[in-house]
C-alpha cells in the first residue's frame, strides 16, 4: 500500500526539506540553464546589522568571516562602503530604491517610502527578470510589501521560520483573499480536541514540527535564532529553501534575501558558542559619548557574543556560496554580500538605532562577486548603499534609472575612478514623513573627511553639534578636529546643509 503523502514530500512541499537532501543534481535538473553570454541573474544577500568594523576581512582582529576570507578572493572588496541609515527601515531602503532615507522619506522605524518610489526601486528597475524576495526582519518586509506590485514572489516571512501552524498555512496558500484557504486555516488548527477539517493532516504537521525543533533546539544553545517576536529559525532552512527555489525560477531572476542574523538577540550555533570566550581581545578603551543612555558594562561580552554569532553567518554564506556555485547558478549570477547597518560595542552604546553615527553603527560589508572572475580587488574610495542599484543596473545590461541617487562602482564605471563627491548617512528617526528635518544626525564623508552633525536634540541645543575627524590619521574617531581645522569643518557643513536643504524642498511648509 502507498502512503500519498511522505514526509519527504511533505517537506519539500512545506519548504522545509533539509539541505541534505536538495542535492545538487536536483538543483541542476530543475534549473534552467543559463543563457549564453549573458552574465544577467542577481542574487543580493543582506545579513541585518553586520558592522564591517566587526569582520577580519576589513581587519578585525578577532577572524569571524573564515569562509568569507576564503571566497572573497575572488570579489571586488570594498573597504569603505556606508549604509543610508543606521537601522533596518533606513538602511534597507537605501538599498533597495537607491536614494538616500531624506528622499524617500523613510526614516522612521517600520517606515515606508513616499508612494514614488513604490514602483522605483530595485525591483522596478529589473522588470524583464523573474524578481523573488525573502526576509526575516519584520520593518525590512514592509518595505517589501510596499514594493510587492514589482515582485513576482515575494517569500512570506513565516514561511521560513520555525514553530507556527501560520508557516505552514502561508507556505502552503500564498494568497491571502482566497477565503477557502482562510477557512482551511481555521480548520487546521486543533483546539481542546476540537473538530478539525482533516485530522491526519494536520496531526501529521504538528507532529513534524514538533519533532523538527525538538532536534534543532540542542543546536543553539542560546536559543534559537530569531526576530525576537517569533519562535525561531534556522540560516539551513533559509539555505535550503532559497537555493531550491532559485534553482526551479526562470532566468534571468534577481533575487532579495535579507535575513536577521547577526542582529540582537546574539544565538549564534553551537558549533561557535563560545568560540572567542578566551582569545584574549580586548577592544579599544572609548569615552562615553554624550547620547549614550546608560552606563553599559556588558559591552565585552556582548560584542563577543555578536562575534561568535558572525561565525554563524560566516559558515552559512560559505554554503550557500558553495551550493550556488556547485549547481552552476554562480557562472550566471552577480552575487552581492552586504548589510542594511552596522551595530557598536563601544562609548557605553550596544546595538543600533542611536543618535551617534561612529564608524561601527554605519559601515557595513560589501562584497560585489561577479561571474567568471578569478582575481579580487580591494576598493577603498568612499562607497554607499545608494551605489548598488545603478551598479547592479549597470553590469546587467541596463540603463541606470534616472531617479538613483547614487553611482557606478569601480571597477565597473567607465571613469574607473569615482567622481569626487560626498557621501550622506541620514538619521531622523524622530521626524514625520512629510516634515521637514529639523531633528537628527547627518554624516557626510568627503575624502578623509568625516563629519558629524547633529541638530535639534535635546543634548545639542542652538546651533546644534559639529564633530570633525580624519579617518585616514584617526579611524577609531577618537579626535575631534572640529575646533582645529575650523574652515574645513565649516566648508564640509555648508554643503550638508545645502544638501540636506534640496531633500527637505517638497516639505517646506
Ligand atoms: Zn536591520
Amino acid at each position: 500500500m502507498s502512503t500519498p503523502i511522505n514526509r519527504r514530500d511533505f517537506l519539500k512541499l512545506a519548504g522545509m526539506l533539509p539541505l541534505s537532501f536538495a542535492t545538487p543534481r536536483l538543483l541542476r535538473t530543475l534549473g534552467t540553464p543559463p543563457q549564453q553570454g549573458h552574465s544577467r541573474n542577481v542574487i543580493v544577500i543582506v545579513f541585518d546589522a553586520w558592522s564591517a568594523l566587526n569582520i577580519s576581512l576589513y581587519g578585525y582582529q578577532r577572524n569571524t568571516t573564515p569562509n568569507i576570507n576564503r571566497l572573497a578572493k575572488r570579489a571586488i572588496r570594498y573597504h569603505n562602503h556606508y549604509a543610508g541609515g543606521d537601522f533596518t527601515s533606513p538602511g534597507t531602503s537605501t538599498l533597495l530604491t537607491g536614494v538616500l532615507p531624506w528622499t524617500s522619506r523613510a526614516m522612521q522605524g517600520n517606515a515606508e517610502v513616499v508612494d514614488y518610489y513604490e514602483t522605483r526601486n530595485i525591483f522596478g528597475a529589473f522588470k524583464d527578470h523573474y524578481r523573488i524576495a525573502y526576509t526575516h526582519n519584520k520593518w525590512a518586509g514592509t518595505l517589501l510589501r510596499q514594493f510587492q506590485s514589482e515582485i513576482d514572489e515575494l517569500i512570506p516571512t513565516e514561511k521560513l521560520l520555525l514553530g507556527s501552524y501560520d508557516k505552514i498555512i502561508a507556505s502552503l496558500f500564498r494568497k491571502d483573499e482566497d477565503l477557502s484557504s482562510v477557512s482551511w486555516a481555521r480548520n487546521m488548527r486543533i483546539k481542546d480536541g476540537g473538530y478539525a477539517y482533516s485530522l491526519f493532516l494536520s496531526h501529521i504537521y504538528k507532529a513534524l514540527q514538533e519533532e523538527k525543533i525538538k532536534d534543532i533546539e540542542p543546536l543553539f544553545p542560546r536559543g534559537l535564532p530569531t526576530n525576537s517576536s517569533d519562535n525561531g529559525f534556522t540560516l539551513e532552512d533559509a539555505t535550503a529553501y532559497i537555493t531550491e527555489r532559485l534553482g526551479s525560477i526562470s532566468q534571468p531572476f534577481i533575487g532579495y534575501f535579507h535575513f536577521m542574523p547577526p542582529h540582537y538577540p546574539y544565538h549564534t550555533s553551537k558549533e561557535f558558542t563560545d568560540a572567542f570566550l578566551h582569545d584574549g581581545y580586548i577592544p579599544l578603551e572609548k569615552p562615553r559619548d554624550l547620547f549614550a543612555r546608560e552606563e553599559d558594562k556588558n559591552l565585552p561580552l556582548k560584542r563577543r557574543l555578536y562575534d561568535e554569532y558572525i561565525l554563524y553567518c560566516d559558515k552559512e554564506f560559505g554554503r550557500l556560496y558553495d551550493i550556488l556555485e556547485r549547481t552552476g547558478v554562480l557562472d550566471n549570477t552577480w552575487l552581492i554580500l552586504t548589510s542594511d547597518h552596522g551595530e557598536i560595542f563601544e562609548r557605553a552604546f550596544s546595538g543600533h538605532n542611536i543618535d551617534a553615527l561612529y564608524e561601527p553603527v554605519i559601515r557595513i560589508p560589501l562584497m560585489i562577486f561577479e561571474p567568471g572572475r578569478e582575481t579580487g580587488m580591494d576598493v577603498h574610495q568612499t562607497t554607499s548603499a545608494v551605489d548598488i542599484l545603478p551598479t547592479l543596473a549597470h553590469v546587467t545590461g541596463k540603463e541606470v534609472p534616472e531617479w538613483a541617487e547614487g553611482v557606478i562602482l569601480p571597477p565597473y564605471s567607465a571613469a574607473q575612478q569615482i567622481p569626487d563627491r560626498s557621501i550622506h548617512v541620514v538619521r531622523a528617526a524622530k521626524v514625520k514623513k512629510y516634515d521637514p528635518i529639523t531633528i537628527g544626525t547627518l554624516i557626510q564623508v568627503r575624502e578623509n573627511y568625516k563629519l558629524h552633525y547633529y541638530f535639534g536634540h535635546p543634548e545639542t541645543p542652538g546651533d546644534g553639534l559639529v564633530r570633525l575627524f580624519d579617518l585616514n590619521a584617526d579611524p577609531e574617531e577618537m579626535n575631534d578636529l572640529a575646533a582645529v581645522k575650523r574652515e574645513t569643518a565649516a566648508e564640509l557643513l555648508n554643503e550638508l546643509k545645502t544638501s540636506l536643504k534640496q531633500a527637505d524642498a517638497p516639505y517646506q511648509k
